[in-house]
């Protein structure tokens, strides 16, 4: 099959892999979208954020979307032809993260494109546990971004209580910002977005954002906004130490922040930013499985897959000069969601 391979520091080709043998308990997955994801870019810089493979080991790509082309002899609840999103991570299948629907927290727990093959090629062998059945109205490049864009972010704001009544400010709009504004907006919450970049904010004001700020002018025009109160969530997209210290400082009293990037470190006053004004603070990683049908709802009945494509900036084929100039602008922060299509 033909796959990515990280060849050398920011160098990616496509080349021929071998075919794997279905397992017992997997199927094939003939792959239909495949999106990156900033994670992505540590491969591509040969220092992979996840797993102890050596950069290049197996094809990248954890987000992927596709048809189900073979199943294992053991697998039941799946047929031939199937439409399905891949989660990107596999667990041993009964411990209680796993058993809870995280398997990203289990001990065991392996990556699509860091521990094993991942799904920028044209098949990808995966346990059928992993494989989420898509509604006909959801398209494969919806389904791709469905993952680890829109069902992250999903869970953080769910998890955060963002509903009608509320504020949300989401810091940093690239893409995970951007699916964060789609999924509040409709949560029904008033959603205002911080960036330093004035394209990335008026992108998030295309898809629906009530307010959008540049960071230097953020607290002044949130504290207005919000008659010194502050918003009742935040999510901060970027894992920066000023946006972190931003989001302590534009979070009212009894609000509750979500961390989503990561990188950066803060130091926090205790008693002014969170025992004072009783701040939640959570880390956000990926969302529950059995949120999977709740996501599917929101992204075809709410937001609209016609809507929740405009995440996607660039589309190319699975072919070699094409996916180097996705990795290479994905890279300079040039696109929004980028999908190679085999
Ligand atoms: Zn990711
Ligand atoms: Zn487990």
């Amino acid at each position: 099959m033909k796959g990515i391979k990280v060849v050398g520091p920011k160098q990616v080709e496509v080349v021929d892999w071998p075919d794997e043998a279905v397992g017992a308990h997997e199927v094939r997955v003939r792959i239909r979208a495949a999106a990156l994801c900033r994670s992505d870019l540590s491969i591509y810089y040969m220092e992979p954020l996840l797993g102890n493979l050596p950069p290049g080991a197996v094809v990248p790509g954890h987000e992927p979307a596709g048809i189900i082309e073979e199943i294992g002899s053991a697998v039941t609840g799946f047929a031939v032809g199937d439409r399905v999103a891949v989660q990107c991570f596999d667990g041993c299948g009964h411990c209680r993260y796993c058993r809870d629907g995280w398997p990203n927290m289990c001990p065991q727990s392996k990556c699509l494109g860091f521990d094993r093959h991942g799904g920028d090629a044209e098949t990808l062998v995966t346990p059928a546990s992993t494989c989420l059945k898509i509604p006909d109205e959801m398209s494969f490049l919806t389904a791709s971004i469905a993952t680890d864009a829109i069902g992250n972010l999903y869970n953080t704001l769910k998890t955060l209580g963002v509903n009608g009544n509320q504020r949300v400010a989401i810091i940093g709009v690239g893409p995970m910002g951007l699916a964060g504004v789609l999924c509040a907006k409709a949560m029904g919450a008033e959603v205002i977005v911080i960036d330093m970049v004035q394209s990335r904010l008026n992108s998030a004001q295309a898809l629906g954002a009530d307010h959008a700020f540049l960071s230097t002018e953020a607290e002044k025009a949130i504290s207005d906004l919000t008659r010194g109160r502050g918003v009742e969530a935040v999510v901060d997209c970027t894992g920066k130490t000023p946006a972190i210290r931003l989001a302590f400082n534009i979070v009212g009293k009894f609000g509750r922040i979500g961390q989503l990037g990561v990188g950066g470190e803060a130091h926090i006053g205790l008693m002014d930013q969170i025992v004072g004004k009783q701040v939640t603070y959570i880390g956000s990683w990926y969302f529950q499985m059995g949120e999977w049908d709740e996501i599917c709802d929101l992204i075809v009945d709410r937001i609209g897959n016609e809507k929740a494509e405009k995440l996607i900036s660039h589309v190319y084929p699975l072919e070699t000069p094409a996916v180097q100039e996705g990795w290479r602008l994905f890279d300079e922060h040039k696109t929004d969601k980028v999908i190679f299509v085999p």
